[in-house]
């Protein structure tokens, strides 16, 4: 389009957004475990929520299956970053698979909180209740740390208005570590108003990254005629920055997995663009859309950081 080559655009980078430090080391899993142990490598469940990350992975020689009845005897099988139920590790352990757990540290947390909270079923176990989307391997994994009926899940604030439990003294909530900060804030706000005695963690369990990455959007969302979020519809926590932008002031917010799936006509009368990435997508994805964005337009970029992040995980102990 002729008439937009010399057209000003403002960009505004959120920071931080993209990569957080359980997604580079769950892909540091699936690298050096191909580099020891060569390829294939098979790797249950996309190891991180893109498209992208997948499709590189794949080049290198990982094999990617949704349950372990697809990996062949002997084979190295990697789980996501998610987690996993404890069926899966029991599974791969009954079948003499060599299995890596990339689930993130952050999301290990919440599941060891769980048990906690259980307490083996005895006196002292209280009934949790689970903040999360259903469905979500994040969620199917948390609660499959536990017994059927240990957990019961509440998506939204009027489940958490409604939800019976039989003992609402002995009860305890643990969330998804990909919420939305304000909605969950609301949900909480309802189980302690109604449940006086309801424990929760001590920090919440929205992890870090969800939470500074939310924040970024915030700062600029106000100030963009449009906000593009580069992720993968299947990535939760890009989904709720998608929201976040358009609640806190973008007229409109559009998720982009990549590059191709821009399209130009909605930079129609955009003025100020405000751009970040979900905590799954690779920063290069975010250069290929300013690179093609700088041939149409004359860019000014100015990134917004409200937050440093010096985050880092090692790996899991037979790569460590
Ligand atoms: Fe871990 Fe948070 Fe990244 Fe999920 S979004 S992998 S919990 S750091």
């Amino acid at each position: 389009n002729s008439e937009n080559q010399t057209r000003a655009l403002k960009v505004l980078l959120a920071g931080p957004r993209g990569f957080c430090a359980g997604v580079d080391r769950a892909i540091r899993v699936v690298e050096e475990a191909l580099r020891r142990y060569g390829a294939p490598v098979y790797v249950r469940h996309e190891i991180v929520h893109n498209r992208t990350v997948v499709e590189n992975l794949e080049k290198k020689g990982a094999i990617f299956v949704e349950e372990l009845d697809e990996v062949p005897a002997d084979a190295h099988v990697v789980f996501s970053a998610h987690g996993v139920p404890k069926t899966v590790p029991l599974e791969a352990q009954r079948r003499n698979l060599l299995y890596l757990d990339a689930t993130c540290p952050l999301v290990s947390k919440v599941h060891r909180e769980a048990e906690r909270h259980f307490a083996n079923g005895g006196e002292e176990s209280r009934h949790i209740l689970m903040i999360g989307h259903a469905g979500h391997p994040e969620v199917v994994g948390t609660m499959g740390q536990l017994p059927p009926g240990a957990v019961t899940l509440i998506k939204d604030a009027e489940e958490a208005r409604t939800v019976q439990p039989e003992n609402p003294d002995r009860l305890a909530f643990i969330t998804q570590t990909t919420l939305s900060v304000d909605d969950t804030a609301e949900i909480v706000a309802i189980l302690r108003q109604r449940f006086p005695k309801i424990e929760g963690p001590k920090r919440e369990d929205i992890c870090y990254a969800t939470t500074n990455r939310q924040e970024a959007v915030k700062r600029i969302a106000a100030e963009c005629d449009l906000m593009f979020v580069i992720g993968s519809p299947n990535s939760s926590n890009s989904q709720r920055l998608r929201e976040v932008a358009e609640r806190s002031g973008a007229p409109r917010a559009i998720l982009i997995p990549k590059l191709e799936n821009m399209d130009w006509k909605d930079l129609e009368g955009v003025n100020v663009l405000g751009i970040t990435a979900g905590a799954s997508a690779p920063e290069s994805l975010v250069q290929e859309i300013l690179e093609a964005l700088s041939k149409h337009f004359t860019l000014d970029i100015e990134e917004r950081i409200v937050k440093e992040e010096h985050v880092t995980f090692s790996l899991p102990a037979p790569l460590g």
